[in-house]
């Protein structure tokens, strides 16, 4: 959005009204920036030389990424065809979306969830409709598969839900599809699988295994775990149909020979991508802990953050975290989502929270409910 003076260039007044992209808050030096799940690692070992050596730059990319396509359909036991990379798994949802639901179809999904969802819908001239969280700030499988109507065309599942971190199980998943009519695509936005430590969670691998429902896609991306944000690599894994759909909506030639080279480099570091990723868990689940012991009520957190639900007093705890030092997301009127980074930043987080709780001034019923409920 912009001060610049409005000119007749017609454009669809749905757009019009969005409101722009906001990225988390670029953090000052001494802050720490935990407004965007990014991961604290630097990159894996042997990842900045292979993005180094990688092609010239003035030559175009491989259009299908078919050395990354290879790789990852070897680790899912798939053909590459039903192999599909993304310039982050963002454009790949967007290809999804368009691909599937035009004006009149309707997209269906929880919320609060990831916020691109609505975005996407709007973009595509679809309807969104959305199927509130249920207790624990869960997706509520159950309403949403009674949302389902003849002009739905698409349904995300987010698991580990973003921003609020309970995952979906298994169980719940599997029952779900079972009522999703088979021409009605599926889309399970695992964007952060690895950090999951449940094991009742669902498992987009154990989804696609089954082979039972080629109306499910399992999206994954390399900007969390993996911590190539900056690089822009996601992928699908589907049927080969439905991804050539998403092919074809695709910007060509959006996923770069460099995104391409440091996913693979980073699928060679195994080893060190568990390890981290285990800290990540560790630190989540201490940070998830220590903020229940002050009396601040956070849903299971099975993500790379973890979720306040500060309701209305969103706008203030973010303004006495970011004070502090501390950038974090809130989400007006509903809660504020908190990453993982590095270890100081677990110790000061808990700092802050316990301060603010103390200090709520009387007369807050909202803040003391709002920490207790
Ligand atoms: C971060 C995220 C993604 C993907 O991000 P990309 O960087 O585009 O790969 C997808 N879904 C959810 C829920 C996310 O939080």
């Amino acid at each position: 959005m912009t001060d610049a003076p409005e000119i007749p260039v017609r454009v669809r007044p749905e757009v019009a009204a969005l409101p722009p992209y906001k990225q988390g808050r670029q953090a000052g030096a001494d802050a720490f920036k935990l407004s965007s799940n990014e991961n604290p690692f630097d990159p894996l070992p042997g990842v900045l030389e292979r993005v180094q050596g990688a092609t010239a730059l003035n030559r175009y990319p491989d259009a299908t990424a078919a050395r990354l396509r290879e790789r990852l359909a070897e680790r899912f036991g798939v053909g590459t065809d039903a192999v599909h990379i993304g310039a982050g798994s963002v454009s790949i949802l967007a290809q999804l979306v368009l691909a599937t639901s035009g004006p009149g179809d309707e997209v269906v999904y929880a919320w609060r969830s990831f916020e691109a969802y609505p975005w996407l819908a709007v973009v595509a001239g679809a309807t969104a409709v959305q199927v509130p969280l249920a207790e624990g700030a869960r997706h509520d499988l159950d309403a949403m598969a009674a949302a389902i109507t003849e002009r739905t065309r698409a349904v995300l599942v987010c698991s580990p839900n973003n921003p609020t971190g309970p995952i979906v199980t298994q169980a719940e998943f599997d029952a779900f599809v079972e009522r999703v009519p088979a021409d009605v695509l599926v889309i399970l936005d695992e964007a952060y699988a690895e950090f999951v430590t449940d094991p009742d969670a669902v498992d987009g691998r154990r989804v696609l295994a089954s082979a039972a429902h080629p109306n499910v896609v399992v999206l994954r991306t390399f900007s969390k775990a993996y911590g190539l944000a900056a690089l822009r690599i996601g992928y699908a894994i589907g049927h080969p149909r439905v991804l050539d759909a998403a092919r074809s909506t695709a910007i060509p030639l959006s996923v770069t020979a460099h995104g391409e080279e440091a996913a693979l480099a980073s699928l060679d570091a195994e080893d060190e991508l568990l390890q981290r990723v285990r800290v990540i868990a560790d630190r989540r689940d201490r940070l998830a802990a220590g903020l229940r012991d002050a009396g601040w009520n956070v849903p299971e957190a099975q993500g790379n953050f973890v979720w306040l639900a500060a309701g209305d007093e969103t706008a203030v705890f973010a303004t006495a975290f970011e004070e502090a030092g501390v950038i974090v997301r809130p989400f007006a009127g509903d809660g504020i989502r908190i990453s993982v980074g590095e270890e100081e930043s677990v110790e000061k987080v808990l700092g802050i929270a316990a301060s603010v709780v103390k200090n709520l001034p009387e007369g807050h019923a909202g803040v003391r409910a709002s920490v207790e409920r």
